[in-house]
């Protein structure tokens, strides 16, 4: 799961990739979704059963006891095995260090783009040192950049580098104009040129590289695969990229009874759900049937429980 705990950030990094939506904000989000208890979080994990949790921002040191709350309360309900990962853009202090001690298994440190050609004389490098002594795995990740190769002295003292794919959001779309980026093509968020920069340092075996493509259709996959498996209906096919397709029948008023008796009648029990002015289906009984149920019908492919609808099909 991708728990984002804050919108605010100290720093102004001309890439960050943060939507307006959640930019300076102090909304939670669990996945996609806004949360405004705790237990919505637990909930969110549940429905994707969740292995991990990703803390993300913003920056998440901002709001360091809340951070330190939600991690616990995943590691209570979960198990100590639920390992959890924190982004940030700060170089945690010994405090900051101790109050995660215990509930956040991974630090992954965000050096801002000025400081890699320092990088062993800035405070990431001491705080890398204590976080390893002190027990965290401890790595960077940055996007790629001109000069990632300023990095590879960190490397001895790092578990590991991850280079995450420049992309192009709407948030940052004038600053890669004004610097020249293109996106490398038309299908992609991807900017071009943006894998060679990286290109000597993931010669190191600690350096992981993350395309944009990767990110978008194998984590993004996978995350609604889970979902869909914790909560589709019966009726619901699931799709290979974890979307869930589904009939919808929408007769008039007059023709609801109607429908609903022809439904009882023919279609087995859980191929079917009156909800409210619609009978939604499963998506090839509505085809089958079409001749003989009265009313607007179309066939649904959206993301899970709930989730943004990709197509609408007249049937
Ligand atoms: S540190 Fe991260 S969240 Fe903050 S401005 Fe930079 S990219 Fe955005």
């Amino acid at each position: 799961m991708v728990l984002f705990v804050t919108g605010r950030c100290h720093r102004r990094c001309w890439y960050c990739p943060l939507s307006s939506e959640r930019k300076g904000t102090d909304t939670v989000w669990a996945n996609d979704r806004p949360v405004d208890i705790d237990k919505e979080i637990i909930e969110e994990a549940e429905k994707m059963s969740a292995l991990g949790t990703g803390i993300t921002g913003g920056e998440p040191l901002l709001c360091l006891e809340n951070v330190a709350r939600y991690c616990r309360l995943l590691k209570d309900h979960f198990g100590p095995e639920h390992h959890i990962h924190l982004y940030t853009a700060k170089a945690p202090s010994e405090t900051e260090l101790a109050a995660m001690r215990g509930v956040v298994d991974e630090i992954r440190l965000h050096p801002p783009h000025e400081n890699w050609p320092f990088i062993l004389d800035s405070d990431f490098i001491a705080s890398a040192k204590r976080a390893k002594e002190m027990g965290f795995s401890i790595g960077i990740e940055v996007p790629s950049l001109p000069g990632l190769e300023n990095l590879i002295p960190a490397l001895p003292y790092l578990d590991f580098l991850n280079i995450n794919e420049l992309e192009w959001g709407e948030t940052n779309a004038y600053a890669m104009r004004e610097r020249g980026y293109e996106l490398a093509d038309a299908l992609h968020n991807a900017i071009d040129g943006a894998r060679a920069w990286a290109d000597e340092l993931c010669r190191h075996e600690k350096v992981h590289w993350c395309s944009s493509g990767f990110k978008d259709s194998v984590q993004l996959r996978e995350r609604l695969k889970r979902i869909a498996e914790n909560t589709a209906r019966p009726f619901d096919e699931i799709t290979p990229d974890g979307t869930i397709v589904y009939g919808v029948l929408e007769p008039s008023e007059e023709q609801m009874s109607a429908s609903m008796e022809f439904c009882e009648r023919k279609l087995e029990h859980g191929s079917f759900e009156s909800c409210g002015e619609r009978i939604e289906m499963a998506w090839w009984l509505l085809t089958e049937y079409a001749d003989e149920l009265f009313g607007t019908k179309t066939v649904v492919e959206r993301y899970p429980d709930k989730g943004t609808i990709v197509e609408v099909t007249p049937v």
